[in-house]
């Protein structure tokens, strides 16, 4: 057992603008109109703080037949197609969106490209909430993978049209610059994305978990399994040669994982409190009380987006 151990913490980890946007809303709604209150996915992709708002008496539901007329319905974080929004807007309900303006950003690009008459190729998860979203908003190929592009031909894309590809925000950035070299090798002229759609949350967690991963033996990501961020960090710190976890609480780690670990790397996904952060730290401490903490700080960030006008 390695007795001596330390705790690093990468800056920045963490929520995103995205989420804490999300959570203010959803705080102010609250505040302002109590319970019962429908959101239409997980607000965010973490379990602490959707069964947090459960306890609360927020309701989960994509079923807009089964939300009762003049209900307050909340679009999560992850945003939602242009048909859905449609249907929920027929209804009579009151309608608040908490989707990312990083999201709205590729919807709005999405439907300009295809404005212009591009063939759009999509780079996400099958599955995931925002790319439901995203290729509601127009017509697109979803691509994956580096293989699933190596499986295109010719007849997959129609003659004569211009090209462009978008991406989901929470990808790997080493993934997905493999997946557009390789659409860029097949597709010479076709348009990549103006400014990364993938975002600088995304972005900036993956570099700091990178360079704690060259420091440390283990690393312990904090989110959920279903959280595409952060799974796409425990395979940041997994690239760089070190074991990682993914870890929604302290109850989810082996106590070997622990006992075999010198230097424990911790960062978090762009939907966890800080105190799921602070609870793991905690149950290192309590079970190694001579644990030195020291910080990794690898980039500044400030960014904030504004909240949306609420209905009086
Ligand atoms: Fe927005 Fe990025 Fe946060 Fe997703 S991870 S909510 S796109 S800032």
């Amino acid at each position: 057992m390695k007795e001596k151990k330390t705790i690093v913490l990468a800056s920045p980890r963490g929520p995103c603008a995205g989420v804490n946007r999300a959570l203010e809303i959803i705080e102010e709604v609250l505040r302002r109109f109590g319970t019962p209150l429908y959101v239409n996915h997980d607000l965010v992709h973490n379990q602490h703080v959707v069964n947090t708002l459960r306890e609360r008496g927020v309701l989960f539901s994509k079923d807009l037949d089964a939300i009762p007329n003049r209900s307050i319905y909340l679009f999560s974080a992850h945003g939602v197609s242009p048909k859905f929004r449609q249907e929920a807007e027929k209804r009579n309900l009151i309608l608040i969106d908490a989707t990312c303006p990083l999201v709205t950003k590729v919807h709005i690009e999405a439907a300009r490209l295809t404005k212009t008459g591009h063939f759009l190729f999509f780079i996400g998860h099958r599955g995931h909430p925002e790319v439901e979203g995203t290729t509601g908003v127009a017509e697109m190929r979803l691509i994956e993978s580096v293989s699933d592009v190596k499986a295109l031909s010719a007849q997959d894309v129609p003659e004569g049209k211009p090209i462009a590809v978008l991406t989901q925000t929470t990808l790997s950035v080493r993934e997905t610059e493999e997946i557009l070299t390789a659409l860029k090798r097949l597709f010479p002229e076709i348009v990549l994305p103006s400014k990364k759609d993938i975002c600088y949350a995304t972005t900036n967690r993956q570099k700091a978990t990178e360079e704690l991963a060259k420091q440390c033996d283990s690393i312990l990501v904090v989110g959920s399994k279903h959280s595409s961020n952060s799974n796409r960090l425990r395979e940041t710190a997994e690239n760089v040669g070190v074991r990682a976890l993914l870890v929604d609480f302290p109850k989810d780690i082996p106590d070997d994982f622990l006992q075999e670990a010198q230097r424990i790397g911790i960062t978090s996904g762009a939907s966890v409190p800080e105190i799921l952060v602070q609870n793991v730290i905690d149950h290192i401490l309590q079970k190694f009380p001579k644990t030195e903490v020291q910080n990794l700080s690898v980039l500044e960030e400030n960014v904030r987006f504004p909240l949306p006008k609420f209905p009086t």
